[in-house]
């Protein structure tokens, strides 16, 4: 089974929620286990997060099966997650089930509220729909502007940033190597096998090389770049005292509450290459979809803004499995969602590197083979063979 291999036997390129949790997961099960990580652990995507765990709030973005059952499979961890990681490390991970509020404020976002209602109580989810009144008694100081609300009273929350912390942590007293300040450059094949993996320092031999490199994923690597990065703007206001009890979701804007009076507004969704700058447009179009809503937004205390980089695919979905190179596996392309998947991504990618199996049954829908096919063909037909796929 695992095998040492002079190096290490799993090497895992990204230091972020995903990789950081896999390693941990491996860790468990005996596995000697590096992490490379080309700035600070947990600094991007993972950071950036609003840390909603909110799989029923995100059906109205018409998510297909596979990737609703994945998001339903990872939510239904993440107490038992939480739980044995603060138990372990003493980190206070905040952890909340607040639940999600979707509303509308005018006919066509009402009509799809009605929709969504309609096929997410069919599913047999629970979902709410409340009247003025009761919405006013559950979530107060809601415009008066608001025509329709649903309720998923499963929705939660987490302090993601925390969530990483605690996972290092996990992870180092398990024997983890982290090596920050440290990119992996290369993906160095030999034949049909990954051999190693190039750093500025040195090469790190591995049985098992993991790609976790979130957006960032497409530019490393003997398999396509089949990963783009989507800009997400956030701005941190300061409410005294919090009235929020619930995560809000309207047309344009998320508004996610803290216990400690900050809130989250989040998030655009923008297609501009890897730039993370804050831009006056972004943060203006996120308060004023927020203040619609929420109209007492207005008076709270402007912290900070920033943005990070999703992990996208062209079909959206996460690419998770092993490559056509088989001791290369993917792991990334999370997009919204990574957070909420963590529990379950680090599960299965642990059991497939354990049981050295092909693939599992949960993964197939989401192998990276879809994306290899034509990337086979053309670096063949460019004369590559299979040993030469290494890119910078
Ligand atoms: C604004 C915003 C809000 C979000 N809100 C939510 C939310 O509420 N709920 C939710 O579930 N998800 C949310 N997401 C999505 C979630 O943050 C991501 O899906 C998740 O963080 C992806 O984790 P990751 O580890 O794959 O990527 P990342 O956190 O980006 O980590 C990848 C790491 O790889 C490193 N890396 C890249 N290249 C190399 C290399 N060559 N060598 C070494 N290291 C390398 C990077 O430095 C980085 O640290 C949000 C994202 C954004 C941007």
């Amino acid at each position: 089974m695992k095998q040492e291999a002079g190096g290490k036997d799993v090497v895992i390129i990204g230091g972020g929620i995903i990789g950081c949790a896999i390693a941990n997961q491996l860790a468990t099960h005996g596995f000697k286990v590096a992490v490379l990580e080309k700035g600070e652990l947990g600094q991007e995507a993972s950071s950036a997060a609003a840390g909603m765990l909110a799989p029923f709030a995100e059906a109205a973005h018409s998510v297909p099966k596979a990737l609703a059952d994945l998001f339903e499979a990872s939510h239904a961890m993440y107490s038992d997650f939480v739980a044995g990681l603060e138990a372990e490390t003493g980190i206070q991970i905040g952890h909340q089930r607040n639940g999600s509020l979707l509303l509308a404020t005018d006919y066509q976002e009402a009509k799809m509220l009605a929709g969504l209602l309609e096929r997410q109580l069919a599913a047999g989810t629970t979902i709410e729909s409340l009247t003025c009144g009761e919405l006013t008694r559950l979530q107060p100081g809601l415009s008066p502007e608001v025509q329709s609300a649903l309720f998923f009273r499963e929705d939660q929350h987490i302090n993601n940033r925390r969530l990483v912390k605690a996972l290092v942590t996990s992870a180092v007293a398990r024997g983890v190597t982290f090596l920050t300040g440290t990119p992996a450059l290369e993906v160095v094949v030999e034949g049909t096998k990954v051999r190693a993996i190039r750093t500025p320092m040195e090469e790190i031999a591995c049985h098992t090389a993991i790609n976790c490199a979130g957006a960032w994923s497409g530019n490393i690597g003997p398999v396509p770049p089949a990963v783009r990065p989507i800009r997400g703007q956030i701005v941190e206001l300061q409410l005294r005292p919090q009235f929020l009890q619930h995560l809000v979701h309207a047309a344009g804007c998320y508004v996610v509450p803290w216990p400690d009076g900050r809130t989250l507004v989040g998030s655009t969704m923008e297609n501009v290459g890897y730039c993370k700058t804050v831009t006056a447009g972004g943060i203006l179009d996120l308060l004023s979809a927020a203040a619609r809503v929420i109209p007492k937004l207005k008076s709270a205390t402007l912290q900070q803004t920033w943005a990070g980089l999703r992990p996208d695919t062209s079909d959206n979905l996460p690419i998770l499995g092993r490559t056509r190179i088989a001791n290369y596996i993917m792991a990334t392309g999370h997009f919204r969602n990574g957070i909420l998947l963590t529990p379950l991504t680090a599960e299965l990618i642990s059991k497939l590197v354990i049981s050295e199996k092909a693939s599992l049954p949960q993964l197939a829908p989401f192998s990276p083979e879809r994306f290899e096919a034509g990337f086979a063909d053309r670096t063949q037909s460019a004369g590559n063979a299979p040993g030469a796929l290494t890119r910078s």
